[in-house]
């Protein structure tokens, strides 16, 4: 029930504030704290002096209550803040409390009547060390004795955001408080790190831009909240305050850069709209870009540049994500329901600052849970994003793995029967090469009979005289490289002439045909040889064979010849042949003609000296004709 009149009390007071002038405070031990020092202030804009003797000397009518309207203004700030406190009988320890971690300097003059006892700086351009009380928020503890007044004089110079939440602890109070507000705020950071985190090692592990995107997004938007809250100076840079000017300008693009490059992906516009993936791209780009504007240009315009950006932006994409949802895709709303609620907590947190409402709760409340709504609920939509896009990946692994199965059992098939074709294709081949082998060895044996008939006399059946002319030629070459004799036998049938008249001509045929019989049976060399030289007369080559052998061979022929009984029509024919015979070793090419002349020389010898003998070539027999 205290409480509650302490509250009641304290709305009051503010209410009476804006109507009535600033006055004295009065606290004593039962002075509930916190304790909003908001209705105490009066401020002056009047920024043409850093002395506090010229703020003093400045008529009332120069100063005016503190309100809202004071901070509204993003750019250069530059005003004095004055209030004063009065004790009752006990003396008191206090703490003052400035919850903006982003003022860049604050110079606190501390009087006591009107005797100045303590000037203090603070702010985020000044190292961290300096602080009177290490905090991340700028905490002026002081003690004030019994019925004192103390007057405080603030000169505030700051860029971006000049909220003067100031409250009035006791110590502790303030270390119930700084307990719970660090639990918060660290549990509040440690799910977006962790997040953050976590989805970076995804991003690395698999190659994924979607979480490389969002975890860009959480780990800089992490940043930014630590920054904004002032954990950030106090435990990452603490002794580097110029980095710390820059942060929040340079954080605020890139969080919106990644966030808009994971939208893209979320929404999938690659594959439904090639504008709104243009729109999204462009968007990224130009953010970026502002990013650079940082170093070169006053913090209070680009900080003013960059928050006009991001609430169009967040507008864009909150648009293109309620499009994309009314078209069904199911990401989108999901998407677009974790951004209402990040977008409705910074309204809220926006309009709390300005005063716009009123909650009990701290501005930044309502953003802050927001945003880690929203954080938590696009890591759940990533993941589902991830298994879909598993999923589609299996689908189409699948789907190419039966391809190739089908392309493997196809190239198979043709395979096999390439193989049968090439066996069929063989086996007709050899069929048909055996036939060809059958066939060319016919011919071949034809060509043979052929050839040999060629060679052969048709009436008597042996060798007619081209035969004999080259047999002749060959055993010449044989005799005369061998230098073995050869013998020639030229025979002629005798009277021949009047077997014809009287038996008839074909009685003489048959004649022929017995005695051509009768020479082949005789010779039994394999390379004698037998051949009609024309007409009646046979001419017999006897390779090897010597004057006297060829002439026992004659005698030979001659007496069987002579022996065959020949009858035709019932009568018989006298048969007799006469043989000239020749032999030598062959010289020279002229030499085989010459000895078949000297044959036919010593058979026209055998016809002369009374037919039915044998004659061998004897040149000097012969030489006197
Ligand atoms: P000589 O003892 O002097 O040799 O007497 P000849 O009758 O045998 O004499 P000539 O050489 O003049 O006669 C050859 C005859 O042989 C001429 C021809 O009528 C006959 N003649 C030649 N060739 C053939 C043939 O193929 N068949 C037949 N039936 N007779 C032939
Ligand atoms: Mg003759
Ligand atoms: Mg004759």
């Amino acid at each position: 029930m205290a409480k509650l009149g302490n509250i009641l009390v304290l709305l009051i007071s503010m209410f009476m504030s804006s109507a009535v002038y600033a006055d004295t405070m009065s606290i004593d031990d039962h002075t509930p704290t916190p304790l909003n020092l908001m209705p105490w202030l009066t401020v002056t804009h009047l920024n043409t002096t850093s002395e506090l003797a010229d703020i003093q000397a400045l008529p009332k009518t120069k100063w005016h209550q503190f309100t809202s309207g004071d901070i509204q203004r993003l750019s250069q700030h530059n005003f004095w803040l004055t209030f004063s406190i009065q004790s009752g009988d006990e003396s008191l320890s206090r703490i003052l409390a400035l919850d903006n971690p982003l003022l860049d300097k604050v110079t606190l003059y501390h009087l006591v009547g009107n005797q100045l006892i303590n000037t203090t700086y603070m702010g985020d351009t000044l190292p961290y060390q300096q602080r009177p009380l290490l905090s991340n928020i700028f905490l002026y503890p002081f003690k004030i004795n019994a019925n004192e007044q103390h007057t405080f004089y603030l000169h505030i110079e700051t860029e971006g955001n000049a909220a003067v939440p100031i409250n009035l602890w006791s110590a502790n109070d303030l270390v119930q408080i700084a307990e719970s507000t660090a639990v918060e705020h660290g549990f509040q950071l440690g799910v977006l790190a962790a997040i953050g985190i976590f989805s970076l090692f995804i991003a690395l592990a698999s190659g994924s831009f979607s979480y490389s995107y969002y975890s860009g997004y959480v780990l800089c938007m992490t940043l930014l909240v630590a920054t904004i809250n002032g954990f950030a100076f106090r435990f990452l840079w603490p002794n580097w305050p110029a980095l710390q000017q820059l942060m929040v300008p340079m954080l605020l693009p890139l969080v919106m850069g990644f966030a808009l490059m994971f939208t893209e992906k979320i929404l999938q516009l690659k594959y439904y709209n090639r504008h709104m993936l243009l729109m999204c791209r462009y968007s990224a780009v130009y953010i970026l870009l502002v990013c650079l504007l940082v170093p070169f240009t006053r913090y209070g315009t680009v900080l003013y540049i960059e928050i006009v950006s991001v609430a169009v932006l967040s507008i864009i994409m909150m648009i293109l994500a309620i499009i994309q949802a009314v078209r069904g895709q199911k990401l989108a709303k999901l998407y677009t329901i974790g951004w209402v609620s990040m977008l409705t907590g910074a309204c809220l947190s926006s309009l709390l600052y300005l005063s716009v409402i009123e909650l009990n709760i701290k501005p930044q409340t309502p953003v802050m849970l927001g945003l880690t709504f929203e954080i938590i609920f696009m890591s759940l939509v990533l993941a589902i994003r991830y298994n879909d896009e598993r999923k589609a990946k299996q689908r189409i692994q699948q789907e190419a793995l039966k391809q190739a199965q089908k392309i493997r059992s196809a190239r198979e098939e043709a395979l096999k029967v390439e193989a049968e074709t090439n066996e069929r294709l063989e086996q007709k081949v050899q069929e048909r090469t055996l036939e060809l082998e059958i066939t060319l060895r016919e011919l071949h044996e034809v060509n043979q009979k052929l050839t040999e008939q060629s060679t052969i006399d048709s009436l008597t059946g042996v060798k007619n005289r081209s035969a004999f002319d080259k047999r002749l030629l060959a055993e010449s070459r044989i005799s005369r490289r061998q230098e073995t004799p050869i013998a020639l036998l030229m025979l002629d049938i005798d009277r021949f002439k009047s077997i014809n008249d009287q038996f008839g001509h074909l009685a003489g045929d048959q004649a022929l045909k017995l005695i051509a019989q009768t020479l082949q049976q005789h010779l039994k060399r394999p390379t004698d040889l037998v051949s009609r030289f024309g007409g009646e007369e046979f001419a017999i080559i006897l390779p090897n064979t010597t004057a006297d052998g060829a002439l026992q061979v004659a005698e030979s022929i001659r007496d069987t010849v002579s022996c065959i009984g020949l009858t035709w029509e019932g009568k018989p024919i006298p048969l007799t042949v006469s043989i000239g015979v020749s032999a030598d070793v062959i010289m020279n090419e002229q030499h085989s003609t010459e000895l078949l002349e000297q044959a036919d020389k010593a058979l026209y010898q055998a016809k002369n000296s009374g037919r039915n003998q044998v004659k061998l070539y004897a040149p000097a027999q012969t030489e006197p004709n």
